[in-house]
C-alpha cells in the first residue's frame, strides 16, 4: 500500500511537508519516500519549535524532494533536512532554483545573526542559541537542486512519476501531478497544488507577474490542496488610489512609509506600482529605499525568467527598465546602507523584509518608525497569527522587537490585494474546472478555521470528499 503522511501545514499554513511513501507498509519501514516541499514553521512559538525537531524517518531514508516554489515555508527546512543526512535530488523548476539560490543562503545568514544576537544580549533561553542552518549549510544544500522544465514527465522510479504544471503563485510557482503505478496496477494520480495564484484579471489583482491563472482542466485521484484563504474574499477594488492617497497623506505630514514586503516577487510588484503611480503623478515623488540585499538579486532573477511574464509585466519592463536603474530608487546592500536609510528624517519610502517581520532589517525600520505618528506602516502580504506584523497589524498598542517593546503609534494600513494566494472564490472557480472529481481531497495550508470553511464549501457546492489534514496523520492512498 502506498500513504501520504502530513509532515507540516496541516493546522496552520506554514511549515509545508508531505511525506508520500510508496508500496511500503505503514509503518514506513519500506517503500520509496518521496518528500513533496520542505518548509520552514514560522509564527507561533509552537509551531517553530517544530523546526527543531527530528522528522519521524531517517532524513537519508528520503529518496528525493520534489520542491513547488521557492516561499521559506514551502522550501526553508531544506538545509536543515541536508544537515541531517538527505543526499537525494530535489527537483524544481529553473525560477524555483534560481530563488531557492539567493532565498536559503538569506535564511541560514538570518538564523545565524537571530542566534548571535540572542547570544549578545541573552534574550534567548538556549545557552549558547544555534541557528537552525548556517549561510554556510544553506549553500551546501544547493547542490542537490535539479531543474524539472514545465510539463516534462519526470520518472523517479518505476512506480513513480511527476511533472510540474503552472501554480501561477510566484515566479517558477508549480502544481505538482505525481503518478503511481504500484505492482503494475491501474495508476493512481495525486495533485499536490504547493500554493495556488490569482486569477489573471489585472482589475482583481494588479500588478501580477506571473502569466496565468492555475492550469484549468485538472483531475487527479488524491488532492493535497492548499486553503490559505479558505475563508476570505480579496477586495476586489483597484488598490491603487488607496496606496497613493495613503502615501500622499504621509508625507503631507512629514512622514514617511515602511512597508514590510518579502524581497522576493511581492518587492518588485510593489516597485513598480511605485514607478507607475509617482511618474503619473498620483503620488509623491519621495526617495523609495529597498533595504534588502536579496531584492537585488531577486530583480536580476525576474529580468531573466522572461517565460513566466504577463502581458502588463513585458509592457511594464519595455517602459521602465531594470528598478536596479532607476533614479529616486536605491537598493541597500550594505549593513552601513541600511542603517544610512535609519538616519533619514525627510520622508520617504522603506521597503524591506521579512514581510512578516519575523526577522531580517525590517525589524530596525519598525523599531525606530512604529513609535512616531507621522509615520503609515503598510502592510502587502499575509500576517500569520504569531508573527510581529500580525501583531501590528491587529491594531496592537506595542510589539516585541530585539526583547524591547515598541509603542505603535504610526497609522497602520493593510491591502490585500497584493495577495499571491487566490481567495475562496477563485478557488471554487478553479476547482469547477476539473474534469473528474477527485476520490480524496485533503486541506493543508491553512488555518483551522480558513480550512474547515473550505472543506464545507467543497463538500457542498462540488459534492466532493474533503477532509482537513492533521499534523502527523498517515492517509492510504488507494
Ligand atoms: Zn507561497
Amino acid at each position: 500500500m502506498s500513504y501520504i503522511q502530513f509532515l507540516g501545514a496541516a493546522g496552520t499554513v506554514t511549515g509545508s511537508k508531505h511525506l508520500i511513501n510508496v508500496s511500503g507498509d505503514i509503518s514506513g519501514r519500506s517503500g520509496l519516500q518521496v518528500l513533496v516541499d520542505c518548509g520552514l514553521f514560522q509564527g507561533k512559538k509552537e509551531w517553530r519549535e517544530r523546526n527543531w525537531q527530528n522528522l519521524p524517518l531517517d532524513a537519508k531514508e528520503i529518496d528525493c524532494l520534489i520542491l513547488t516554489h521557492a516561499h521559506l515555508d514551502h522550501c526553508g527546512w531544506i538545509p536543515r533536512l541536508v544537515k541531517q543526512g538527505f543526499r537525494g535530488p530535489i527537483y524544481a523548476t529553473p525560477a524555483t532554483i534560481d530563488l531557492c539560490g539567493v532565498l536559503l543562503p538569506d535564511s541560514g545568514h538570518l538564523q545565524e545573526e537571530d542566534a548571535a544576537f540572542h547570544n549578545k544580549f541573552k534574550t534567548s533561553k538556549h545557552d549558547p542559541a544555534l541557528p537552525l542552518y548556517t549561510e554556510e549549510e544553506a549553500n551546501e544544500s544547493l547542490k542537490y537542486f535539479q531543474p524539472v522544465a514545465f510539463g516534462e514527465a519526470k520518472q523517479i522510479s518505476p512506480e513513480l512519476s511527476f511533472r510540474f504544471v503552472h501554480a501561477a503563485h510566484i515566479l517558477g510557482s508549480s502544481m505538482a501531478e505525481i503518478t503511481l503505478s504500484a505492482n503494475g496496477a491501474r495508476s493512481t494520480r495525486l495533485l499536490f497544488t504547493g500554493d495556488i495564484g490569482r486569477v489573471h484579471d489585472q482589475n482583481v489583482a494588479p500588478g501580477k507577474v506571473v502569466y496565468s491563472g492555475p492550469q484549468a482542466g485538472e483531475s487527479a485521484d488524491v488532492m493535497v490542496m492548499e486553503s490559505t484563504y479558505g475563508n476570505r474574499q480579496h477586495p476586489k477594488d483597484d488598490p491603487r488610489p488607496q496606496l497613493a492617497d495613503l502615501i500622499r497623506k504621509t508625507v503631507e505630514r512629514g512622514g514617511s512609509v515602511v512597508v514590510p514586503a518579502f524581497a522576493v516577487e511581492r518587492t518588485q510588484k510593489f516597485l513598480f506600482m511605485l514607478k507607475e503611480l509617482m511618474e503619473s503623478g498620483q503620488a509623491p515623488r519621495v526617495p523609495v529605499f529597498c533595504d534588502s540585499p536579496m531584492a537585488i538579486k531577486a530583480v536580476e532573477i525576474f529580468l531573466k525568467h522572461t517565460e513566466e511574464y504577463s502581458d502588463a509585466t513585458k509592457q511594464l519592463i519595455a517602459k521602465y527598465g531594470s528598478p536596479l536603474k532607476w533614479q529616486g530608487v536605491t537598493f541597500a546592500q550594505t549593513a552601513e546602507e541600511s542603517k544610512k536609510i535609519n538616519d533619514s528624517r525627510f520622508p520617504c519610502i522603506i521597503i524591506s523584509s521579512s514581510g512578516m517581520v519575523t526577522g531580517g532589517r525590517i525589524q530596525h525600520h519598525l523599531t525606530q518608525r512604529l513609535p512616531d505618528p507621522k509615520n503609515t506602516v503598510i502592510f502587502i502580504g499575509f500576517q500569520a497569527p504569531g508573527t510581529r506584523g500580525f501583531t501590528i497589524k491587529s491594531g496592537a498598542s506595542q510589539v516585541k522587537i530585539f526583547g524591547q517593546m515598541v509603542p505603535i503609534r504610526a497609522q497602520v494600513a493593510a491591502l490585500e490585494q497584493f495577495s499571491d494566494h487566490a481567495d475562496t472564490p477563485e478557488l471554487m472557480e478553479w476547482l469547477h474546472t476539473f474534469s473528474a472529481k477527485p476520490s480524496a481531497t485533503y486541506l493543508v495550508h491553512g488555518e483551522p478555521e480558513a480550512s474547515s470553511q473550505l472543506r464545507d464549501a467543497m463538500t457542498k457546492e462540488l459534492g466532493w470528499n474533503v477532509q482537513v489534514a492533521q499534523w502527523m496523520e498517515k492517509v492510504e492512498v488507494k
